[in-house]
């Protein structure tokens, strides 16, 4: 017999219940029995679901009402002090407050779950740190779980994984030195308390290994697993997102009784494992994409498991590649996608179907399950072929590039003097970067629009009326290089999406960003071609009303597809340089209708790197032709810009100066231009703009803050080319902050204007 299993399930809801039924809360609507009742429904529909399908081992501790990293850390009793709580007697009510704040402590700050867009709550370590052991809820839900007739398997964060996503600084010393000899006892205790409650398997996650885990966390495991085996409980160490070949040995020498695999992410390691891993131990394969949205290939997942079959037996376990927290819950519940797209994809209830399938056939033979294989080799084949998914134009377009065709036609010192003979910029150019502030007005027209009850020339007049107020402010402020403010726009990369040929978009298809939030990422199913211009109308528009230069603005190539469902048929660079290719017909248009200076942001260019650092000059090599495949043929007078945020940028330095945009404006302030002194050193030869005032508060900054921090990025870039700007998009911001702040940083380049200009 296979043992299907998994590790966790969407929690949310197929019609995201639970984040309305938490908000009701929040708000005070609903009380706490109702917010618990929708949560033991959601948990109940759950294990119907995965037990309806055969799976013979359900998840326990899946389920959270914000952050199952969180939850681990309440467990444990491992809460920052400064709120005071009480593990032991922790309400819900002030499990909320972690998460969120209240009105002495702010959040625990939260941080994407590896290359995942799943946020989790950063545990705060310190070396006074305490552990105690808080099991209750976990054995409630247990029990419940067996109440349900299902058989059960905890899945917990593990103890080095946990330790290492802590904040990074280790201020006190290394915390495997410091933490981990009071941690180990307390989850020895945790894993005892669950295998009373009747707990055979517990899967403890560590994907550190699939991430570079630093030196000191390896050497920690086997103490570590030594300790947790001699509780009783059998082991199964949970790995995803990368492959943990190298680790086989280390594996091999702790004492557990199983791992589990990606082998959608890295295919590769299951050869190593399948040679490597003893027969007597657990090998659990995951050959379900558990973070896309495509139907498996069912025969060829059968028949790459057949031989593992043969060899481990009932030691052969088969699970989603990892949790099915990343994917959606349910297609059934789709009804507007188109039929054959829809025909090809599997949400996390049709993936527990298709293990079902594979356990069957494994145990039965692939006859017992002729009728399912032939349905998934339908699809197969017709996603081979379809010509919804294949355009022969597109892809002759990109096999077709030639060697230097990514290059613009002179280098930047050449193209910046272009530029500069018509922009006749002053010292230290103004700008910002795209969306203003987005009112409840311009959403309402928006959505109004898209449900039909606002006509098409309404909807024009009051964007029209938006991008004019948004220029006049500009004007006024007498910001060099203007924008039109982005008010047509609901999403980057929904917006672009749209538009372009390849894409699609769920009615349903949420999954958790964090807490109560989720995100719905459009779908790139095919290749991807651009039918019509997308931005020219808006851009041009805002052009004919003032004399200073429109910024044009689109969405990169990689942040296109790294916040998008993509297709799993091609390699993921042929994606990237098919939307390249269809931004660069978007920046050829653009320069034709007069707007010569065009911002590609690519926010996402950091986390879509692999998690492995020997792949990341793979990565960095695409990705960055892709992005200069987007403005190629572009006149040296076109000034591209390019924006990148919220991420550790210092690494990847060269890489981005190899993307050769004319400008960067990079998010800094908060770091006190900390990022800007790496750009500094490392002699980043382009103009940089970087970010003078922090746009996720309301606050108005003081002059002196601004000045400060514009003096700093003086010291480290040439004054010729250095930029001033906000730290990113307004979007989020209201119109009188937005104005006041934007006045404080125009008044304080003026200031220094004035100073340079003295000193000339
Ligand atoms: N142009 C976008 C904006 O201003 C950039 C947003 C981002 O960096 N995430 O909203
Ligand atoms: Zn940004």
């Amino acid at each position: 017999m296979t043992t299907f299993h998994l590790s966790g399930y969407p929690r949310i809801g197929a019609k995201r219940e639970l984040k309305f039924a938490v908000e009701a809360f929040w708000k005070g609507a609903k009380s706490e029995a109702e917010l618990r009742e929708t949560a033991a429904e959601i948990r109940r529909l759950n294990w119907a679901a995965q037990k309806a399908a055969g799976a013979d081992l359900v998840p326990v501790g899946d389920f959270s009402f914000y952050d199952h990293v969180l939850d681990t850390l309440c467990t444990l009793g491992a809460l920052p002090k400064r709120f005071g709580f009480d593990a032991s007697k922790l309400t819900l009510p002030e499990y909320f407050q972690l998460a969120r704040g209240n009105a002495t402590q702010f959040a625990m700050e939260m941080t994407k779950w590896f290359d995942t867009n799943y946020h989790y709550i950063v545990p705060e370590w310190h070396a006074d740190t305490e552990f105690s052991v808080n099991a209750a809820n976990l054995i409630a839900q247990i029990k419940e779980a067996k109440a349900q007739g299902c058989d059960i398997k905890p899945t917990l964060v593990g103890p080095l994984t946990l330790l290492w996503l802590g904040k990074k600084k280790e201020e006190f010393g290394c915390r495997v030195k410091t933490l981990l000899p009071k941690l180990l006892p307390a989850y020895a205790q945790l894993l005892r308390e669950l295998a009373a409650a009747g707990a055979d398997w517990i899967q403890i996650d560590e994907p550190i290994l699939a991430a570079d885990a630093p030196q000191p966390y390896l050497d920690a495991f086997p103490n570590v697993y030594k300790e947790l085996a001699a509780t009783g409980v059998r082991i199964i160490i949970g790995t995803y997102f990368a492959t943990v070949a190298e680790h086989l040995n280390l594996l091999k020498s702790l004492p557990v009784h199983g791992v589990h695999i990606d082998c959608v992410r890295a295919p590769e390691q299951l050869a190593v494992f399948a040679e490597g891993w003893p027969q007597e131990r657990v090998l659990s394969v995951g050959l379900i994409d558990g973070r896309n949205v495509w139907r498996a290939n069912l025969s060829k997942v059968i028949d790459t498991l057949a031989p593992l079959n043969a060899k481990f037996g009932s030691n052969l376990w088969i699970a989603p590649s990892c949790s099915l927290l990343h994917s959606p819950q349910d297609l059934a519940v789709e009804e507007k996608l188109d039929a054959e797209i829809k025909s090809w994809m599997a949400f996390a209830a049709q993936k527990l179907v298709e293990l079902g399938i594979v356990k069957r056939a494994l145990e039965h033979g692939k006859d017992s399950v002729k009728a399912e294989l032939a349905a998934s080799d339908a699809a197969a084949a017709d996603r081979a072929t379809n010509k919804k998914i294949h355009n022969p134009a597109v892809q002759e377009r990109v096999g077709s590039l030639k060697a230097g065709e990514d290059q613009r036609k002179s280098p930047f010192p050449v193209r910046i003097q272009a530029q500069q003979a018509w922009m006749k910029l002053p010292l230290l150019p103004t700008t910002t970067i795209g969306s203003f502030p987005q009112t409840t007005e311009i959403r309402q027209a928006r959505a109004a629009f898209k449900k039909g009850e606002l006509s098409a020339a309404d909807y024009d007049a009051a964007m029209k009326k938006e991008i004019a107020y948004c220029v006049e402010v500009q004007e006024k402020l007498e910001i060099d290089v203007p924008v039109h403010g982005e008010a047509e726009r609901n999403d980057m990369v929904e917006y672009f999406g749209e538009q372009l040929a390849g894409y699609c978009f769920t009615q349903f298809g949420w999954v958790q960003s964090y807490g109560s939030r989720c995100v719905k990422p459009p779908v790139i199913f095919g290749d991807v071609s651009r039918p019509e211009p997308m931005t020219v109308y808006w851009s041009s528009y805002a052009q004919s009303l003032t004399k200073r230069p429109m910024k044009g603005m689109l969405t990169g190539p990689v942040t296109m597809f790294k916040w998008s469902f993509v297709r799993d048929d091609v390699p993921l660079s042929t994606v990237a340089k098919q939307i390249a290719l269809a931004l660069n017909d978007e920046v050829l248009d653009l320069e034709k209708a007069g707007i010569k200076v065009i911002q590609i942001d690519e926010p996402a260019i950091r986390e879509a790197m692999p998690l492995k650092k020997a792949q990341w000059d793979e990565y960095l090599a695409w990705a960055c032709e892709a992005f200069r495949l987007s403005s190629t043929g572009a006149e040296d007078s076109t000034q591209i810009h390019t924006h990148m945020c919220y991420s550790e940028f210092n690494d990847i330095l060269p890489a981005i100066a190899s993307m050769d945009a004319d400008v960067i404006t990079i998010e800094t302030s908060r770091s006190d231009m900390e990022l800007l002194t790496a750009f500094g050193d490392f002699k980043y030869p382009n103009d940089i703009g970087p970010g003078v005032y922090d746009i996720h508060s309301p606050r108005v900054p003081a002059e002196v803050e601004v000045e400060h921090l514009l003096r700093k990025a003086m010291e480290v870039v040439p004054v010729e080319r250095l930029w001033v700007n906000p730290d990113c998009g307004l979007k989020t911001r209201g119109w009188k902050e937005t104005l006041e702040q934007l006045e404080v940083m125009m008044a304080v380049t003026k200031k220094l204007r004035g100073e340079l200009d003295n000193k000339r």
